[in-house]
C-alpha cells in the first residue's frame, strides 16, 4: 500500500459550486486513495505517522465529500423550487454518532471496510473514537434528530436549526456510587462533519430600550438595543437512507462583535474588553442539563433568543428571493417549535415585519398565525416554562411590548366572546400575576400557532382536557395530536444488524423505509426456524453488550439471565423508585429465606440514567441504585442470581447497545404524566417485552402489540386523579402489604448504607409521606406484574413469539410516520421533487 499520494490533487480549488459533482468512490480503490488524500491534504500526515485521531479524521472526510456534492445540489433545488419547507426550532438535537449513519446513507460500510483492512486499519477501532455530539438531555432532543433523519429520507424540505453548544449534556461518572459531572468537552479533537461560516454571521441584539417616533403621522416603535453578538452559523449535512438527500441542519455559535470590542477596547480596558467577549460567547457555551425543570436563568433565555433570531433571519435572508412578498410567507414556511424553548421566536418574528418590513400589525399578525405550529412535550406543570416580565423587559424590551399587545387584543376575543368572565381571563392570559408577573410562553405559542399538538394520543387528549381546556374551547380544530416516532436507521438497521439482517432475510429491505412491512413477521413467529433464529440474534446482542460492558465498566452479566433494562434520563415522575423496591424485594425474599436463591430467575437489571446536576432527589435515588447494587452484587445468599448493574453515562452510543439486547423494557412512570417517551418504542421494535403503566405512548404500544405480548400494570390515568382527590395515604399502602414494608424497612435500617439510616432516609420519607408519582399506590401491582413476567418468561419459545410479534406491530412506530402526521395535520408541505 503506498503511503502517499502523487502530490496532483483531484480536489477543486474553487467553490463546488461551479464543479461537477464528484462520483462516490464505489470501488475500494477509490476509497483508499481517497483516505490517504485526506490523511495528507487534511491532516498533514502520512499513514504510517498519522494517530488514531487523524486516521478517523481522513475516514470521516472521505465520507463527508461524497454527501457534499448531493448536499449543495439540494440546497440548490430546494432554494429554486420555492416550495414551502419546514423550520425545525429546537433548542436540543441528541444525534448520536455521524460515522456509520453517513456510511449507511451512502451505502459505503463495506467499501470502507474493505479500504481501512487494506492500509491496515480496523474501522471499528476509529468508530469507536467518535465523541457523540451529545447536545440533547433525552427524549425531546432525540425526538428532533430522529425528526431530521426522516425529514432527509422522505425528501421534505426542511432545514434544522439549534445551538451548537461548545459543552453538550454532561459525562456522568460515579464516585461512591454518587453521580459526579464532567464537562463534556466534544470539540477538542475537532469535528469533521462540520462547516464554520464565520463570514455568514448575523448580529443578534439584546437590552437596550424601546421608543416611539412619528412615521408620516403614525406613531411607531423601535428598539434601540444595548448590546450584540455575532451567530455563526455551523453546517451540518443530515443524509437521507439511500435516496441521494441530503439536508442541512445550522447550528448557532455565540462570538463576540468586532464593534462591541473595539468601543470598549478604544476606552482603554484591555481586561474589560475581554471579559465582555467571554460574556457573549456564554451564550453558546453550555447545554442547560435540566430535562423538564427549566430554571428561567436569564442565559438561558439569552441562548433561546440568540438561536431563533439568526435562524429567522438566516430564513428571510437566504430562502427568499430578493423583493419577495412577505404576505405569501405561509406558503413558503412553517416554523414548528419544539417545545417552549424557541417560542421567543413568535414575537421576534413580529418584530421583523412589522419594526423593520414596516407591515401593519393586524396583517403581521394574521402572517405569523400560520407561520408557527406549537409541539407540547410535557404534563408536567414546572416543566411549562415561564420568563418573568422583569428579567424579558430588561433582556428584549421591544418583544415584552409586542407580548403586551398580543395578549391584549387576545383577551379582548375572549371577553367578547365569553364576556367579562374575570376568572377565564385571568386563567387564559399570556401574563401570570402570580407568583411573579411573567410571560407563559406555553400560551404564546398556543394564541400564536396555526395548530398545538400532543406527542402521543393520551397526552393530546389530557393536554386539551386538564392543561389547556380553555384555549381547546376558543380555537376549535386548533389541537390536534401526531404521536412521536424513532428513526428505524438508527435504532434497527445500524443498532441491531442482526435483527435487520433476519427482518430483511424475511421481508426483504424495503422495511428500512417503509416500517409497517414489519407487519409480514407475524406469520413468522409461528415459524420454529424463525424463532431460533431470532433467539440466537437477542443472545448474540447479549454477548456484544457484555463485551461492552466489561471493557467499559468492568461488569460481568452472568449468562442466562434476563435483561431487565430502565435506561432514561433520573427523574421521579419516570419512577425509578419502583424499580428499586422491586429489586429490594426480590432480595429481601431471599434473605429472608422466604424464597430459595435457585428458585430465582436470574436477571440483570441495568439502569442508565443521569440526573440534573441541581436535582438531589434525583441524585440520591442514583446513589440509592449503585448502594443496592453493592449489596445484591456481593451478598452470597443471592448466588448470582440478582445483578444490578448501572454503567455511567447513558447517552445514545450506549442505547444503540443496551436496547438491542434488553428482554424487559421498563416504562413505569405514573399515569398521566409521561407525554410519549420514545425508549418504549426502541425497545419493542428490538424485541423486548415491555412492563408498563397505561401512561404516554405505551397505551397505543399495547393497543398495537396486543395485552398478551405486554405486561400491563398500575393506575390509570383517572384512577390517579381520584386517588389523589381524595387524599394519598403511602403510609396505608406500606401499612398493608408485608413485601413492601419489609422493602422500605430494609432500606430504611442501613442495610445499603453500612447501617448509615441518615443517608437514604430522605427517599424513604419522600415514599412515606410526600410523594407526588405515587410509588406505593402501584407496588402490589408492579409486583405481581413481575412476577407474571418471571412466569412467561420460564417459557421462552412462547417468549420469543411474543417479542417478534412486538416488532411486527410496532411498525407505527417510525419516526417516518411521525413526519407523514405532521405533514397531513400541520404542515401541508409537499416532497420535494
Ligand atoms: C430514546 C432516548 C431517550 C428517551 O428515553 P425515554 O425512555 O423515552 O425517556 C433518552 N436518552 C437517550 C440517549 C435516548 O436514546
Amino acid at each position: 500500500m503506498p503511503d502517499q499520494i502523487s502530490p496532483v490533487s483531484s480536489k477543486p480549488s474553487h467553490a463546488l459550486a461551479l464543479a461537477p459533482v464528484p462520483t462516490p468512490p464505489s470501488t475500494v480503490d477509490g476509497f483508499v486513495k481517497q483516505f490517504l488524500e485526506n490523511l495528507n491534504l487534511e491532516r498533514g500526515v502520512t499513514l504510517s505517522t498519522a494517530s488514531p485521531n487523524d486516521r478517523y479524521i481522513a475516514l470521516a472526510t472521505t465520507v463527508r465529500d461524497f454527501l457534499v456534492a448531493r448536499w449543495l445540489e439540494d440546497i440548490r433545488r430546494q432554494k429554486e423550487a420555492q416550495a414551502k419547507g419546514v423550520c425545525y426550532l429546537s433548542a436540543e438535537y441528541l444525534l448520536g454518532r455521524q460515522l456509520d449513519n453517513n456510511l449507511l446513507a451512502t451505502r459505503l460500510t463495506d467499501i470502507a471496510t474493505e479500504a481501512l483492512a487494506a492500509c491496515g486499519i480496523d474501522i471499528d477501532e476509529l468508530r469507536a473514537l467518535e465523541v457523540e455530539p451529545g447536545l440533547g438531555n433525552g427524549g425531546l432532543g432525540r425526538l428532533a434528530a430522529c425528526f431530521i433523519d426522516s425529514l432527509a429520507t422522505m425528501s421534505v424540505p426542511s432545514i434544522g436549526y439549534g445551538i451548537r453548544y461548545e459543552y453538550g449534556i454532561f459525562r456522568q461518572t460515579f464516585v461512591d456510587g454518587q453521580q459526579v459531572e464532567q464537562p463534556d468537552a466534544w470539540l477538542t479533537l475537532g469535528s469533521p462533519w462540520e462547516f464554520a461560516h464565520p463570514e455568514a454571521a448575523q448580529t443578534i441584539s439584546f437590552g437596550g430600550y424601546t421608543e416611539t417616533f412619528d412615521e408620516g403621522g403614525v406613531t411607531r416603535s423601535r428598539w434601540v438595543p444595548g448590546w450584540n453578538v455575532q451567530a455563526v452559523p455551523y453546517n451540518y449535512m443530515v443524509s437521507g437512507y439511500h435516496n441521494g438527500r441530503v439536508n442541512t441542519l445550522r447550528l448557532w455559535r455565540a462570538v463576540a462583535t468586532d464593534a462591541f470590542d473595539l468601543r470598549i477596547f478604544n476606552s482603554g480596558d484591555y481586561e474589560k474588553a475581554v471579559r465582555a467577549q467571554t460574556y457573549a460567547e456564554n451564550i453558546s457555551k453550555v447545554l442547560y442539563p435540566e430535562d423538564s425543570t427549566p430554571q428561567g436563568k436569564e442565559l438561558r433565555l439569552q441562548q433561546q433568543y440568540f438561536f431563533v433570531a439568526a435562524s429567522i433571519r438566516d430564513f428571510l435572508d437566504h430562502m427568499l428571493t430578493p423583493g419577495f412578498d412577505l404576505s405569501k410567507l405561509p406558503d413558503r414556511v412553517i416554523f414548528q417549535l419544539n417545545d417552549t424553548h424557541p417560542v421567543i421566536a413568535v414575537p421576534e418574528f413580529m418584530r421583523v415585519l412589522v419594526d423593520e418590513e414596516h407591515m401593519e400589525w393586524d396583517a403581521a399578525w394574521e402572517i405569523t398565525q400560520q407561520c408557527f405550529a406549537y409541539t407540547c412535550h410535557t404534563l408536567l406543570p414546572e416543566a411549562l416554562e415561564v420568563w418573568s416580565v422583569e428579567l424579558l423587559g430588561r433582556l428584549l424590551p421591544r418583544h415584552l411590548e409586542i407580548i403586551y399587545r398580543i395578549n391584549d387584543e387576545f383577551l379582548a376575543a375572549v371577553r367578547e366572546r365569553f364576556g367579562d368572565d374575570e376568572m377565564r381571563i385571568r386563567n387564559m392570559s399570556i401574563i401570570a400575576e402570580s407568583p411573579e408577573r411573567s410571560v407563559r410562553m406555553a400560551y404564546l405559542a398556543t394564541v400564536a400557532g396555526a395548530k398545538v399538538n400532543g406527542v402521543a394520543e393520551l397526552h393530546s387528549q389530557l393536554l386539551r382536557e386538564k392543561v389547556l381546556p380553555d384555549f381547546d374551547e376558543f380555537y376549535p380544530g386548533k389541537f390536534t395530536n401526531v404521536t412521536n416516532g424513532v428513526t428505524p436507521r438508527r435504532f434497527l438497521r445500524l443498532a441491531n444488524p442482526g435483527l435487520a439482517g433476519l427482518i430483511t432475510d424475511a421481508l426483504g429491505a424495503g422495511w428500512t423505509v417503509d416500517l409497517e412491512r414489519l407487519r409480514g413477521l407475524e406469520s413468522f413467529a409461528e415459524d420454529p426456524e424463525f424463532r431460533a433464529r431470532f433467539a440466537e440474534v437477542k443472545a448474540a446482542n447479549k454477548r456484544v453488550l457484555s463485551d461492552v460492558l466489561r471493557a467499559r465498566d468492568g461488569f460481568e452479566v452472568s449468562d442466562g439471565h434476563m435483561l431487565d433494562v430502565m435506561v432514561k434520563r433520573l427523574h421521579e415522575y419516570k419512577r425509578q423508585m419502583l424499580k428499586v423496591l422491586h429489586i429490594v424485594t426480590s432480595y429481601e425474599r431471599i434473605v429472608s429465606g422466604r424464597v430459595r436463591a435457585e428458585d430465582v430467575q436470574g436477571r440483570a437489571f441495568i439502569f442508565g440514567a443521569k440526573a440534573a446536576p441541581g436535582y438531589v432527589m434525583a441524585k440520591r435515588i442514583i446513589h440509592l441504585i449503585n448502594a443496592v447494587g453493592e449489596v445484591v452484587n456481593n451478598d452470597p445468599r443471592v448466588e448470582g442470581r440478582l445483578q444490578v448493574l448501572f454503567p455511567p453515562n447513558y447517552n445514545v452510543t450506549l442505547a444503540e447497545r443496551v436496547i438491542p439486547a434488553a428482554d424487559l423494557s421498563e416504562q413505569i412512570s405514573l399515569a398521566g404524566k409521561e407525554a410519549s417517551g420514545t425508549g418504549n418504542m426502541k425497545f419493542a421494535l428490538n424485541g423486548a417485552l415491555t412492563i408498563g403503566t397505561d401512561d404516554g405512548a405505551n397505551v397505543e404500544i399495547r393497543e398495537l402489540v396486543g395485552d398478551d405480548n405486554f405486561f400491563l400494570f398500575g393506575m390509570t390515568e383517572p384512577e390517579v386523579e381520584e386517588l389523589w382527590t381524595r387524599g394519598y395515604k403511602p403510609a396505608e399502602f406500606y401499612q398493608q402489604d408485608e413485601d413492601l414494608r419489609r422493602a422500605i424497612d430494609l432500606i430504611a435500617s442501613g442495610a445499603f448504607s453500612n447501617g448509615d439510616r441518615t443517608v437514604f432516609e430522605p427517599i424513604v420519607s419522600n415514599l412515606l409521606y410526600d410523594d407526588r408519582f405515587m410509588v406505593l399506590a402501584d407496588y402490589a401491582s408492579y409486583i405481581r406484574a413481575q412476577d407474571r413476567v418471571d412466569a412467561a418468561y420460564a417459557d421462552q419459545d412462547a417468549w420469543t413469539k411474543a417479542a417478534i410479534l412486538n416488532i411486527a406491530r410496532c411498525g407505527f412506530f417510525s419516526s417516518d410516520r411521525s413526519i407523514r402526521d405532521y405533514i397531513d395535520r400541520i404542515w401541508h408541505t409537499p416532497p420535494m421533487l
